[in-house]
């Protein structure tokens, strides 16, 4: 192996500690910044997923507040809590679990959320916003994850050609929005690619930066990508291992051993993208509080 690590782990340990002290310099203003997680229905990795991200803004010296709904919560139940919670001057960042419910509408849940509260970058506006370049909008955690990552390991993507492998709302879009900025961890060359993508591995060998948001094990092979690349496999998933005491592993979405002969940098799974991920999180509840301050509100 020859490729150097990025490792997510460490890199998101950095941005909560200076996260840390930020949030103890607003407290000493009087500004506690809020997190409001709801959660509907009873799906365990959602559980897990907010349980995490509360303990995560609980360490940061954030205030964190949990609203569990039952899997039978209706809509109008869900959009009073989110009415209550954009109104709360003590919440900044409000946080709707996903997926919900099947019979309850996402699109009219996002769209209830206070655009400056919403800190996962979900809601029409912000993306609208990201859009059009806007350098103030709060991104969505994932992909803002990777662009510090890059940014913190060395990696500027200005000037780079990036290849994207996906086109999910939720990493793949944003991502490719945000490497074309013109700012600072942006002004790419961005290529975004798709299942649909006729010879995916003669683009991503043009590649000097590859994120793959796919959710497919080894959809990234050491043949699909060139000499000195840098590596951001967003994927996780589970593939049986019965060596394994929980009786699964959890790998991403590129062949990491065999590409991590050729490339130059590359991120594991787990350790990669998902740590930055909750530290996004946080560092947009902060930037939401302050705005928030700065408004009057
Ligand atoms: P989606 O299923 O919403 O999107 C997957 C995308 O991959 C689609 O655009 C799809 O194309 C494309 N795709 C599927 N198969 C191929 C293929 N063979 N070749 C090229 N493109 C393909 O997933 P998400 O974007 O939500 O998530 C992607 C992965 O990232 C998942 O493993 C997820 O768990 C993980 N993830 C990790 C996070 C973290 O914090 N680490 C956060 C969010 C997601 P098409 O549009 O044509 O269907």
């Amino acid at each position: 192996m020859s490729a150097k690590i990025i490792s997510g782990k460490d890199i998101a340990r950095t941005i909560r500690d200076e996260l840390n002290e930020q949030v103890a310099e607003l407290a000493s203003e009087g500004l506690v910044p809020g997190l409001a997680t709801v959660l509907a229905g009873d799906d365990p990795a959602s559980r897990l997923y907010v349980g995490m991200k509360n303990r995560a803004a609980a360490e940061a010296g954030i205030h964190s507040r949990q609203v569990t709904l039952s899997a039978s919560t209706t809509e109008v139940e869900l959009l009073g809590v989110i009415a209550e919670l954009n109104a709360d001057p003590a919440i900044h960042g409000i946080l709707v679990q996903l997926p919900l419910p099947r019979r309850i509408d996402e699109s009219r849940v996002l769209l209830a959320i206070d655009p400056d509260k919403d800190v996962d970058g979900f809601h029409p506006i912000n993306v609208g916003r990201l859009a059009t370049g806007d350098l103030d909008v709060l991104a969505p955690c994932t992909p803002r994850g990777v662009i510090e990552m890059l940014l913190r390991s060395g990696v500027d993507p200005s000037g780079k050609h990036v290849v994207v492998v996906g086109r999910s709302n939720i990493v793949g879009k944003p991502m490719a929005l945000l490497l074309l900025r013109r700012a600072h961890g942006g002004n790419a060359t961005v290529s975004v690619a798709h299942s649909r993508t006729a010879d995916l591995g003669a683009l991503t060998r043009t590649a000097d930066v590859l994120i793959v948001a796919v959710g497919w094990p080894n959809t990234i092979t050491r043949d699909m990508v060139k000499p000195g690349v840098t590596v951001i496999d967003v994927g996780t998933n589970r593939v049986d291992d019965p060596t394994c005491e929980r009786g699964y592993r959890v790998v991403g979405d590129v062949d990491f051993e065999g590409v991590s002969e050729v490339a130059g940098a590359i991120t594991p799974v787990p350790g990669g993208v998902g740590p930055m991920t909750i530290a996004m999180l946080l560092a947009n509840t902060v930037e939401a509080a302050i705005r928030l301050r700065a408004a009057g509100r």
